[in-house]
């Protein structure tokens, strides 16, 4: 038996926990559809959008160790998305034209490579696809002139709008009630529309102003409303249907609320377009989320110079489970750096590990049971590295515990009771669930980014105190607190050296 546990996902749809059941185990197909709302490319990308794409990373590396192919698109929003999420406003991407004086395109290219970057840094895997909205605009208007063949749509000055009154359950998935439910949220005054929550589908030019980015539509001269890029660009690549959907917290409230409501007027089956639902919390700076329109622009690049690896942000990340905001300090950072140097060091000598991405492969590698000892028996040693496989997959399937699949992994590195051999096969599963690069990233990648020198006087204080209680504790031959001191040295990132003249340390 290799499957281990079942898989649960919680459901933003529904709020609650669920099995997660595939498509294609019904219909055949191997390949789960992921859709993830990707970046609006008109400026960089600050800490906290770095989350949902390594959240839908770690989805992803979960559903191949589950032995679930996945198929992922992530959009890259460069028109569309007006500022304030509003209908009629200004492109971000024009604005940001207008401001660096450059054209739309530049920007695009510009801040997508930029992406790029830093989820390679990051070590999220490329997606299967990233569609441009601007490469679908026809699409879109063919999209929204069904929509208004079948009645669901009206026409403004200011353009096509979507009318909520006609989606029978508009609003489930924000959990918007009746009365409530066609209030819809954030959402600007528009001359003429009907219902407060109704959206636009197509935003017309204002009589005597042009876009830079226009198109022809049978509602005249303008641009696409930013919800329609993810209904039209998901179905194009992955299918009328597929199984999940992700992205941050706040799209839960209004974008696919409005994805929903225009995919399932637009398909009419009596479906639901999408089964599963998943939303990434917040990255918190200052108890505030952050956000580019509060002015935030702490960003990956920034951490890099002040001297953190792009992993330790990472592992940062993964620190904290993904329906829980996180609070982005300086403090956090540095122990995740700390983490992330300790980790590496004490895998190190383990390495080559074993190329392990599936329960199935780590299995093979460790066959659970007991392994009979030389000595006739059975020795735990078998089974030791067996259990903690089985823990990181209770973990991974609990909804992606990356917290537990960490405590796990670090709990699996101090434990005697694993053998060398299976202790690799360990460390090389909870990687293919982490991708902190356990494998091959270098310890002077990750080295501290502090020396001694910086260090505050009662800082040094407390370890050469430690230091010292730990000669003495040698000297009385007592080891348990000589190692417990040790393992605090090195949580602080100490490095010590025994020498004939007494011990040496260092920062790491
Ligand atoms: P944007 O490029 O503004 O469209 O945002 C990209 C993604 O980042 C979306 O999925 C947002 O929900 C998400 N996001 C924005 N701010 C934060 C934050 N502070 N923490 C976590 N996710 C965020
Ligand atoms: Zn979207």
């Amino acid at each position: 038996m290799t499957s281990g546990q079942q898989l649960r996902l919680y459901n933003s749809l529904g709020r609650r926990l669920e099995d997660f059941t595939p498509r294609g185990a019904s219909a055949g197909t191997s390949e789960v559809g992921l859709y993830t709302c990707g970046p609006t490319v008109y400026s960089f990308q600050h800490l906290g959008n770095m989350r949902p794409y390594v959240f839908s990373d770690t989805l992803r590396r979960v559903l191949r160790w589950k032995g679930i192919g996945a198929r992922q698109v992530v959009n890259i929003t460069d028109v569309g998305h007006a500022v304030a999420d509003s209908d009629t406003g200004e492109d971000k991407l024009e604005v940001a034209a207008a401001r660096e004086r450059r054209s739309v395109e530049e920007i695009a290219a510009f801040y997508t490579e930029d992406y790029f970057d830093r989820m390679a840094a990051l070590n999220v895997r490329p997606a299967d696809a990233y569609p441009r909205a601007s490469e679908y605009v026809p699409q879109m208007v063919e999209f929204a002139a069904r929509l208004s063949e079948k009645g669901y749509t009206y026409e403004l000055p200011s353009g096509l709008y979507f009318d909520t009154s006609k989606s029978p359950g508009y609003g489930t998935l924000a959990l918007l009630d009746l009365e409530g439910q066609r209030e819809g949220a954030r959402v600007e005054q528009v001359e003429g529309r009907r219902n407060k929550s109704d959206f636009a589908l197509w935003r017309a030019e204002e009589p005597g102003s042009r876009r830079v980015m226009r198109w022809e539509s049978p509602w005249g001269w303008g641009a696409p409303g930013w919800h329609l890029e993810c209904s039209v660009m998901s179905m194009a690549l992955l299918g009328e249907h597929f199984d999940i959907h992700t992205g941050g917290i706040d799209h839960r409230e209004l974008h696919h609320v409005n994805e929903i409501a225009q995919s399932e007027a637009y398909l009419e089956d009596g479906q639901p377009w999408v089964r599963y639902w998943l939303h990434n919390e917040f990255i918190l700076l200052d108890s505030e989320k952050i956000a580019k329109s509060a002015g935030h622009t702490l960003r990956l690049a920034d951490l890099e110079e002040a001297g953190y690896h792009p992993l330790a942000y990472r592992l940062f990340l993964l620190g904290g489970h993904y329906r829980s905001q996180l609070d982005f300090t300086t403090a956090a950072m540095d122990a995740a750096q700390a983490t992330l140097r300790r980790l590496v060091s004490r895998v190190a000598p383990l390495r080559p590990l074993p190329s392990v991405s599936t329960l199935e492969e780590a299995r093979a590698l460790v066959p659970a049971g007991d392994v009979p000892s030389r000595e006739g028996g059975a020795s735990r040693e078998g089974t030791a590295a067996a259990e903690y496989i089985s823990r990181l997959d209770a973990a991974a399937c609990s909804d992606l515990a990356t917290p537990t699949i960490l405590a796990t992994l670090q709990e699996s590195l101090r434990d005697p009771a694993v053998p060398e051999a299976g202790l690799r096969v360990v460390v090389a599963a909870a990687d293919a669930l982490l991708g902190l690069r356990l494998g091959d990233l270098e310890l002077r990648e990750v080295e501290g980014r502090r020396s001694a020198s910086d260090l505050a006087a009662d800082e040094v204080e407390r370890i050469e105190r430690l230091v010292a209680e730990r000669t003495q504790a040698r000297k009385e031959k007592n080891w348990p607190r000589a190692d417990e001191i040790r393992a605090e040295l090195d949580a602080l990132g100490v490095q010590l050296t025994d020498t004939p003249s007494g011990p040496l340390w260092e920062l790491r």
